[in-house]
């Protein structure tokens, strides 16, 4: 389990995440909405230990996540720390963000041989598997430039998947997308939501596709959460004014 517990996030001045309390079950499906700047990205970026956060604990089953345990107290996180925390957690961004000077194989076998140590052979394999499962496994020897943005988003949830994480971030994977291929990465993305362990956790503005592959549909506003619940009752019945207000503006 995720447990945001009185989390706050400042940058310099400016408090983009307002003691935030969220909790996220082990292989639950969690999308979050909301307008541009409400702290959407700055909570995944948190959770994949990408920037700090300024006051509160985060806890993903029962470790401290930007803490360390000494003795009965909790000091900020070192390096090693954060380092093994973050194997647990895949990410996947709006801008694919993969290495553009290596292969699409390469790009894949690169973090499992040098974080987790295995032999090039099991990587390769790996690799091979993951890029069968996204329908890439001819194009393994281009590199990114050379494949259309679908494709260079299946490579990076293929990427991410390549560490085995339990737990998937999507930083809104198909917005970059031109329309007529956002549906080749949501069908990637579906297949991943029915494997029950995979705790994953959703940024998007496709509200049709959360409605379908979401357990749970958090509003964000102003930097905390204003209104959470089934997808039905979120996006059929909202009691929040606010949400009803972005809803009418974005469906
Ligand atoms: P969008 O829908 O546009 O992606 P978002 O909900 O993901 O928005 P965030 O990216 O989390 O919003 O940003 C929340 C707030 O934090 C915004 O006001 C943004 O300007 C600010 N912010 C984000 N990253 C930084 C940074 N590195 N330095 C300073 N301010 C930042
Ligand atoms: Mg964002």
């Amino acid at each position: 389990m995720i447990v945001f517990d009185h989390v706050r996030k400042d940058y310099g001045k400016v408090n983009v995440i307002k003691d935030l309390n969220f909790h996220v079950k082990n292989g639950e499906k969690v999308t979050i909405i909301g307008p541009s700047g409400s702290g959407k990205s700055t909570v995944l970026r948190i959770l994949m230990t990408l920037t700090d956060i300024s006051d509160g604990v985060i806890w993903v089953d029962g470790e401290p996540l930007w803490h360390e345990r000494r003795g009965d107290n909790l000091v900020p996180a070192g390096e090693r720390h954060l380092r093994q925390m973050r194997t647990q957690m895949g990410m996947v961004f709006q801008h694919f963000n993969l290495f553009p000077h290596m292969s699409v194989l390469r790009n894949l076998t690169e973090a499992p041989r040098v974080v987790l140590g295995l032999s090039r052979r099991e990587a390769h394999e790996r690799a091979e598997e993951l890029l069968e499962m996204v329908g890439l496994q001819e194009h393994a020897k281009k590199f990114p430039g050379q494949l259309s943005g679908g494709q260079q988003q299946r490579v990076g949830i293929a990427r991410a998947l390549a560490m085995r994480p339990r737990i998937m971030l999507f930083d809104e994977p198909t917005s970059a997308l031109d329309p007529e291929i956002v549906e080749e990465v949501l069908t990637v993305i579906r297949q991943l939501a029915h494997e029950h362990d995979l705790t994953m956790l959703m940024v998007t503005h496709e509200m049709r596709f959360a409605s379908e592959i979401s357990d749970r549909v958090c509003f964000f506003d102003d930097g905390n959460i204003c209104e959470e619940g089934p997808p039905e009752k979120i996006f059929n019945n909202p009691e929040e004014e606010r949400t009803r207000q972005f809803l009418s503006a974005v469906l």
